[in-house]
């Protein structure tokens, strides 16, 4: 079992190294936003790229051994506002939510957790469900004269009835009776086209990408050879006014998607292409170097169903172990069974057929849609929190082990000293690698500052030109895990970077 790392150590790394930061850093940043910067937009590039090569240009074989059809699209953002009315988000996309009276926070109910003593005395306390121990500690024994939390059971915030609230003690108050009912709050952020703002001209930013797969469902079909059973897949900004924006980018208010659908035939095996599927999906996540311990599949139970999956195959989440809810999981990617409802709706909404014509019996058919839905922001959560490694044995006190293909960096050329030829032999290895691959050139500092700044950002191979090298062609090459170093020519050392770099 590997440590699990607080949050804030993987924040200061991202902010340290120029990974993530927070989005308008010198005004005191915007809740619920993050800008990426070189090396995260490398990370993030990587890990889409990944992405659309495994589903658009190689996507599985089907249930009958043949190759898929999987095409991709780019729509926009804002789309016609008909659009979310048919999906239900206008009227149906909310999260309960409450406020505190006294510090005007607000939470998100079912983020919320309840701890009540088991003898009915004294108040409850509240907290976030990812709240550490030592916090709720530190909470009972302000406020809880003397219990410890074996005292208390634990509930969620939605099973406790309205007529206790005026016992319960908010998550950041110490008065009880502050937090108000929940409400629902629509989680659509909007704006306005044109010159004037109002109802007639108010438009929404997309809450998720595949909307508009769907309303480009038709088009598709017209216009390139695709047939049913095939995908459509997606990738771009998503926007959510979420209540409590928390947890880094894991829930964010504007957020990138990899989504995909899948187009079949209602009489096809739909519980044989849900199980490809989700197979399909959580390999690659293991396949771009996330460990199977911290990856888990949850079942939706029939509650939390949308109305329309219910008589379907489901839906299941790939959740990971998230550092801030360690030893518990947290949703990374949905795969869910959508049925004929979405398709069915834009023809409610639109009186434009979405029918398929199965060439061969004639017969009109909706078409049955299969859903895999991944957060690329949470995906770069995820392999960031995977890779951070503590290893007290090195200047740096730890090292990111990133799968060698995601890597902002493949690989770094250092030359010992900025002197004595060595940056010129550095700059002609460095003018041959950087067609192939990502390096960086790193002329000056001492070595071992060089190479702890390459372990923190998580490049592969160190190349070290030294005085050697004007001897007898050689370099060193330092393996980032290991530190292991080996002598290699510099006519090899491009081949021997590219094929150490498909371990997995
Ligand atoms: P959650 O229950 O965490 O709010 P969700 O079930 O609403 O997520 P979906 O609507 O299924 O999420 O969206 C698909 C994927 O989009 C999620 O698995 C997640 O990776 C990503 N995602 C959704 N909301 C956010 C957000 N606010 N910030 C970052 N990623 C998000």
């Amino acid at each position: 079992m590997s440590a699990i790392i607080p949050m804030k150590d993987i924040v200061s790394l991202c902010k340290r190294r120029g990974f993530i930061f927070p989005a308008s850093d010198i005004y005191g940043g915007v809740n619920g936003f993050w800008d990426y910067g070189p090396l995260g937009t490398e990370l993030k590039n990587n890990i889409r790229d990944l992405w659309w090569k495994s589903m658009v240009i190689t996507p599985p074989l089907g249930l009958d051994g043949a190759p898929l059809q999987i095409v991709g699209v780019d729509t926009a953002i804002i789309q016609n506002p008909t659009l979310w009315k048919a999906s239900g988000h206008v009227d149906g996309f909310s999260d309960p939510m409450l406020d505190c009276r006294e510090t005007k926070l607000r939470y998100r109910e079912d983020k919320l957790i309840v701890l009540k003593s088991k003898d009915g005395q004294g108040h409850a306390l509240v907290f976030h469900e990812d709240a550490e121990q030592d916090t709720i500690d530190a909470r009972l024994k302000k406020l809880a004269r003397g219990k410890s939390s074996a005292d208390f059971e634990t509930v969620s915030l939605p099973e406790i009835d309205l007529s206790e609230y005026s016992n319960l003690i908010g998550p950041d108050t110490k008065k009880a009776g502050t937090l108000t009912e929940p409400k629902e709050f629509n989680l659509m952020l909007h704006t306005y086209l044109g010159a004037a703002a109002g109802e007639d001209n108010k438009a929404y930013l997309r809450p998720e990408t595949c909307g508009s797969i769907f309303t480009n469902f038709k088009n598709i079909v017209d216009t390139s050879r695709v047939r049913i059973p095939f995908g459509i897949a997606q990738i771009g900004k998503s926007f959510r006014n979420e209540v409590t924006p928390r947890n880094f980018i894991f829930r964010s208010r504007e957020f990138e998607q990899m989504e995909m659908q899948f187009f079949c035939d209602p009489k096809d095996d739909i519980k044989g292409w849900f199980d490809l599927w989700k197979n399909y999906r959580k390999e690659w996540w293991l396949s771009i170097g996330l460990s199977d311990e911290n990856l888990n599949f949850h079942e939706h139970t029939q509650d939390d169903l949308a109305h329309y999956a219910k008589e379907g195959v489901g839906a299941y989440d790939i959740e990971y172990k998230y550092p801030f809810i360690a030893p518990g999981f947290d949703e990374l990617e949905g795969i869910h069974d959508r049925s004929q409802f979405d398709l069915s709706q834009h023809e409610k909404f639109s009186s434009k057929k979405m029918q398929y014509q199965n060439l061969q019996t004639n017969e009109w058919y909706t078409p049955y849609v299969l859903e895999t839905s991944a957060g690329l922001t949470r995906g770069v959560l995820a392999v960031l929190c995977e890779a951070y490694t503590i290893d007290e044995n090195r200047p740096s006190g730890m090292y990111m082990n990133c799968h060698p293909s995601i890597a902002p960096k493949k690989a770094a050329i250092l030359p010992l000293v900025a002197k004595d030829g060595q940056p010129e032999i550095a700059q002609k290895l460095y003018m041959e690698m950087r067609e192939h691959m990502p390096v960086d050139l790193d002329i000056k500092q001492n070595i071992g500052k060089r190479y702890a700044r390459q372990d923190e950002i998580g490049t592969p191979f160190c190349i070290t030109i030294d005085p050697q090298t004007r001897e007898d062609q050689t370099v060193t090459i330092r393996e980032r895990n290991t530190m292991a170093q080996k002598r290699v020519h510099l006519d090899q050392v491009l081949g021997y970077v590219q094929g150490n770099l498909k371990y997995s």
